[in-house]
C-alpha cells in the first residue's frame, strides 16, 4: 500500500552501501547483519515494454556484459539504466545469498541467509540463453564470484560439462530459485558489435 510522503517508519541505518568489488565493477556490501528472509531494496528503474527495452540498447556491443534489465512478466522490463536505484549494483553469484522475488509486478531482493556486515550482496541473474549466442558467450558472460560451486557463468542453464559432472557424480539438484517465482535479469538484444 503507498505511504504518505513523511509518514514513513523510522528509518533505520542503511543495509548496505555500494563500493568497488573484486567481482565485478561496483558491488552492495552489507553494513550490518541482515537476517535471512529480510526484504533489503526494491529493484528500481523505469518500466517499459520488451520491445522498447531492445530499441533502448540496441546499438551496445554485443559484448558488453552489463545488465540493467529486469524481466517482470511477458509485457514489462524494468530499465534500471533509467531511474535505477543502488539495487543494480548487486552483483551475480552463483551460490547467492540473496534472491529476487516479484510481488504485484515489482521485483525485490531478500536474504535467503543471514549476511554478516562486510559481506558482499548477490543473487543468481538467470541470465536466459538465445540460440544466436556468439560460441563464446559464456565467456563474455563469465562469472567471477569465485564460489567453490561456481557455474563459469551468469547464464542459465549451465553448459553441460560431461566430463565434471561425472568427476563430481552430482546429480543436478532443484534449486530454491526452481521451486519459487524468481525473476531473472535479462540481456539486451543488440544488433551492433556482431
Ligand atoms: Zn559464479
Amino acid at each position: 500500500m503507498p505511504r504518505a510522503p513523511g509518514k514513513r517508519t523510522p528509518r533505520r541505518a542503511p543495509y548496505f552501501a555500494v563500493r568497488r568489488s573484486r567481482v565485478h565493477g561496483r558491488g552492495a556490501f552489507a553494513l550490518r547483519r541482515i537476517r535471512k528472509g529480510t526484504r533489503i531494496v526494491e529493484y528500481l528503474g523505469e518500466r517499459v515494454s520488451h520491445r522498447e527495452a531492445d530499441r533502448r540498447y540496441q546499438d551496445r556491443d554485443s559484448r558488453d556484459n552489463h545488465t540493467f534489465l529486469f524481466i517482470v512478466d511477458a509485457r514489462t522490463v524494468i530499465d534500471a539504466g533509467a531511474g535505477g536505484n543502488d539495487a543494480r549494483f548487486i552483483n551475480h553469484s552463483c551460490k547467492p545469498n540473496c534472491e529476487t522475488v516479484i510481488e504485484t509486478k515489482r521485483v525485490y531482493i531478500e536474504a535467503i541467509r543471514t549476511i554478516e556486515p562486510g559481506e558482499e550482496l548477490n543473487y543468481d541473474y538467470q541470465l536466459a540463453r538465445s540460440p544466436d549466442d556468439p560460441p563464446d558467450a559464456d565467456q563474455i558472460y563469465a562469472c567471477r564470484c569465485g564460489h567453490p560451486e561456481c557455474r563459469g557463468s551468469m547464464l542459465w542453464p549451465p553448459k553441460k560439462k560431461p566430463a565434471q559432472a561425472k568427476r563430481a557424480g552430482k546429480r543436478p539438484t532443484k534449486t530454491r530459485a526452481d521451486k519459487r517465482r524468481t525473476a531473472r535479469k535479462r540481456r539486451a538484444k543488440t544488433t551492433a558489435g556482431r
